[in-house]
């Protein structure tokens, strides 16, 4: 089980600083479960120095393909290593909507981010359009087909009308996704889409849900906690 916060871009430094101050103490006692924080590449450094020693790892929201190059904005695996971040998210609905992803270029983040020892968390999902016109399983066929099952891989299940929305899946609909994905690639499933402590233990306690990526609900340190406790009660 893995629970994984995806900060988007919130918090500078000085904040990330204080949040993961508050986060190791909240989460000490924690046990059984994988917990993840994805700050923005500028926080990345003190949140590995704040939270080394402790079992929460940082990611990054994202990982170029080359490890060096004239690409400008882009940071690779290589310097993601460096600092001590253990993985990164690769093809997040807001990348593929606002920032031309494609399949093609998710397909390269994640395996050069894999090939060079960084955990990736692959996300897939369908548009509100999509599903109202049936093409759900298709989009998830084409998504997952550009993705190799390995060790470090983990998808996400984020269906972009559940996303930043506060409209859930129902278990009914996450359940369906998750075998479907599971179906196509032998890896965890994440769910993520308006994750909150009072939806977390009844999409977590789902067959085929392996963890989750929360948006939202991961920038504040007492509700993160609450849904990395419904994990370990899952
Ligand atoms: C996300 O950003 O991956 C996400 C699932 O956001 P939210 O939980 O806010 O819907």
């Amino acid at each position: 089980m893995l629970i994984a916060g995806n900060w988007k871009m919130y918090k500078g430094p000085a904040e990330t600083a204080e949040f993961c101050v508050e986060l190791k103490r909240a989460l000490a006692d924690l046990e059984g479960i994988e917990i993840a924080v994805c700050p923005p590449y500028t926080s990345l450094a003190v949140a590995v120095q704040v939270l080394a020693g402790t079992d929460i790892a940082v990611a990054a929201q994202n990982v170029h393909w080359e490890a060096e190059g004239a690409f400008t904005g882009e940071v690779s695996a290589q310097m993601l290593r460096e600092l001590g971040v253990y993985g990164a998210i690769v093809g997040h609905s807001e990348r593929r909507q606002y920032f031309g992803e494609t399949d093609e270029t998710v397909a390269k983040r994640a395996k050069a981010a894999i090939d060079a020892g960084l955990s990736v968390i692959a996300c897939v999902g369908e548009t509100d359009e999509e599903r109202e016109r049936g093409e759900t399983e298709d989009v998830l066929r084409r998504q997952a087909s550009v993705l190799e099952a390995e060790d470090n891989l983990v998808v996400a299940y984020e269906p972009v009308w559940a996303i930043g929305t506060g409209k859930t899946a129902t278990p009914e609909i996450a359940q369906d996704a998750h075998a479907f994905v599971k179906s196509l690639l032998d890896v965890p499933v994440l769910y993520g889409g308006s994750v909150k402590p009072e939806n977390a233990a009844e999409l977590l306690a789902l067959p085929d849900v392996d963890g989750a990526l929360v948006g939202g609900a991961s920038l504040d340190v007492e509700s993160f906690a609450s849904i990395c406790l419904s994990a370990t009660r899952s």
